[in-house]
């Protein structure tokens, strides 16, 4: 992701008008239906989470047509199934800036299929091909662990403890786990300066979210619909912090709204700062193009005018600055929001 929103095309807000028509006949006494009691919510297990992010790492980075990368999609897609999850691959092509052609795949695993009611649940799952935000080595790997490792970990986790849950005490809506690939391998103009960006960024296209991008041109499944996402982007380093960023904000103002609140009420105010930062580029701008009104949960720093953390895009992002304590904070707050549904 990125800092500097490209020119988008206008993200009209749908207004619905509602007529409401004058009843013609007195009001009937009616009980209200009963709604749905929501069950408690499950745990969160942050050691469970935290041995995701690591299995992943372990495969080495997971960027587009290597080795790693395939087998890091196949182990997804797997342990999607095994959880019971309904899963769906979309393969896709596409070309990055610097003229890579790549093969990419969409991973879309939903839970309790058949409710009408739906919350999606967005990450990336490939890594950055170069380190280019690092101080001393720009072309190398990096390992992603919390730039994408952290955020698929904490969806499959979820995915986990839904699995274990008897239908009695499932939550009220289904629940679709959208592992979105290559999110990571755009064109960054403050390093990159000396590289041609070989795509057209006009009408809204961009070099990143390349996978998000054609998901939202090829809904899958088919006529998409969640009444909101919820997309997870490095959400598991020590001293984390998540700010309401401002295309959430424009978007799904109620959903962050939501989200902040019940992480405040669950005592992680400390992660979940009520600070509204800019807009920045992320898979979220083309969900919520998409239909789904998505918020984005990332770490921005709580300080300072960077827009993101220091091992942001450089080496520094491994499994050394994994805390369970982030990874919990964010797992629990969405999973009760899930179940408050
Ligand atoms: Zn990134």
């Amino acid at each position: 992701m990125k800092n500097i929103l490209p020119r988008l095309g206008l993200l009209a807000a749908a207004v619905t008008l509602l007529t409401a028509c004058p009843s013609e006949k007195p009001a009937e006494v009616a009980t209200p239906p009963a709604a749905t009691q929501a069950h408690p919510t499950p745990a969160f297990n942050a050691d469970s989470a935290y041995a995701f992010t690591a299995k992943q790492v372990a495969f080495g980075p997971r960027v587009p047509n290597s080795k790693a990368h395939i087998a890091c999609g196949n182990y997804l897609v797997a342990k999607l199934k095994q959880f019971g999850l309904t899963v769906r691959e979309q393969p896709f092509e596409a070309m990055t800036f610097d003229g890579t052609q790549i093969k990419g795949r969409n991973i879309i695993a939903q839970y309790q299929p058949t409710a009408a009611r739906r919350i999606a649940l967005f990450a990336h799952w490939d890594t950055r091909p170069f380190a280019d935000a690092d101080k001393e080595h720009k072309n190398a790997p990096m390992d992603g662990a919390s730039d994408g490792a952290s955020a698929v970990a904490a969806a499959l986790e979820i995915a986990r403890v839904l699995s274990l849950q008897p239908d009695s005490l499932a939550p009220n809506v289904g629940i679709d786990i959208m592992l979105m690939d290559a999110e990571d391998w755009g064109h960054e103009d403050s390093t990159q300066s000396d590289i041609k960006d070989q795509l057209d960024e006009t009408n809204g296209n961009s070099s990143w979210c390349l996978g998000s991008q054609y998901w939202a041109k090829h809904l899958v499944p088919a006529g998409y619909k969640a009444e909101y996402g919820i997309l997870f982007d490095m959400v598991g380093a020590k001293g984390g912090h998540f700010t309401r960023e401002g295309t959430s904000l424009n978007n799904a103002r109620s959903v962050v709204d939501k989200i902040w609140n019940t992480a405040a009420k669950l005592g992680y105010s400390d992660y979940f700062l009520f600070k509204d930062t800019g807009a920045i580029l992320d898979d979220h701008v083309y969900t919520n193009q998409a239909g789904v009104p998505t918020v984005d949960i990332y770490d921005h720093p709580a300080f300072g005018e960077e827009y993101f953390p220091a091992y942001h895009h450089a080496t520094g992002d491994n499994m050394s600055i994994i805390d369970r304590k982030t990874l919990k904070a964010v797992g629990q707050t969405v999973l009760q929001v899930l179940y408050q549904e």
